[in-house]
């Protein structure tokens, strides 16, 4: 007990000098359609710990959730991104990407989440357009009039807004068909054994339909075999993000990336 707490601490204070320090990485996970043309990126965070190496964010985001952190945090990734989004506006073959940025229920609570956010994308003069926002379901089930407000706000500024993990959480129904977003993620829960278990195949063919009928984007996660690809491409997927295209990748890898991707 007296170990775990002394790590917790530790963590905390590491974290709290992680941003002074600058020991986060965007890293860019291509999202794609079937023919493998590249759509836009999901921005993943890292911490380069002085350690501990580079850690990925099931080591230290549910910390910097409980502890009020994740606000800050997130805060600056959106930062990184519109700079990224900034740099990339000259640049011929990046410069229609759109970027997603996850977003922590606690970030998006904050009374001035709509307002920092319009001033980012103006500070940096990026297109609006080419930002979307990754909210999951239980971001939204305290407070669901206030979300559709903030929503609505950026919406009408131009930003879009995607629901991650779709279908893990407590979904309702109802609520989602008030929601003003543009797009479900299928999580990868769904897609692992979308080609060996009939029932999350039917899940999967059922979010899709859904989307479709709701005229929403639809993309599924964590796509790792052709075989799951053809699956859901046949249930009318769109788009798709996962390691039979692309890892999530630091910058320079990514443009790489892109550059030998079909056009
Ligand atoms: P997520 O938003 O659902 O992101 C997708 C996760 O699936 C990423 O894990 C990605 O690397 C992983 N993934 C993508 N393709 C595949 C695949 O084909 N197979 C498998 N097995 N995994 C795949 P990652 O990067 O470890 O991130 C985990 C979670 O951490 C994210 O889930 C997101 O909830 C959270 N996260 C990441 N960056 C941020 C951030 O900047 N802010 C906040 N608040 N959360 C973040
Ligand atoms: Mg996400
Ligand atoms: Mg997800």
């Amino acid at each position: 007990m007296q170990q775990a707490l002394e790590q917790r601490a530790r963590l905390g204070a590491d974290l709290r000098n992680a941003l002074q320090e600058r020991q986060f990485r965007l890293y860019f996970q291509a999202q794609a359609d079937a023919a493998g043309r590249c759509l836009g990126a999901e921005v993943l965070l890292r911490w380069q710990h002085p350690e501990r190496g580079l850690l990925p964010p099931n080591e230290f985001i549910p910390f910097a959730e409980e502890s009020g952190l994740i606000a800050g945090i997130d805060f600056w990734v959106l930062d990184e991104a519109c700079r990224q989004l900034a740099q990339w506006r000259l640049h011929d073959r990046m410069s229609r990407l759109p970027l997603a940025v996850n977003i922590s229920a606690a970030a998006f609570m904050r009374e001035d989440f709509v307002d920092d956010v319009l001033v980012l994308l103006k500070r940096h003069g990026v297109e609006p357009g080419l930002l979307k926002l990754e909210l999951t379901e239980t971001s939204l089930v305290d407070g669901v009039d206030e979300a559709i407000g903030k929503i609505s706000r950026l919406k009408a500024a131009g930003v879009r807004f995607s629901l991650d993990d779709f279908g893990t959480g407590y979904s309702s129904l109802s609520y989602l068909r008030q929601l003003p977003i543009s797009q479900l993620k299928i999580d990868h829960a769904f897609v692992r054994n979308v080609a060996t278990e009939t029932g999350d195949a039917v899940i999967a063919r059922t979010i899709v339909g859904m989307a479709q009928n709701l005229g929403l984007e639809v993309v599924a996660e964590g796509v790792e075999t052709r075989q799951q690809l053809e699956l859901l491409a046949a249930f009318g997927c769109p788009a798709f993000q996962g390691y039979l295209f692309a890892k999530p990748l630091p910058q320079a890898e990514f443009e790489n990336w892109v550059a030998t991707a079909p056009s």
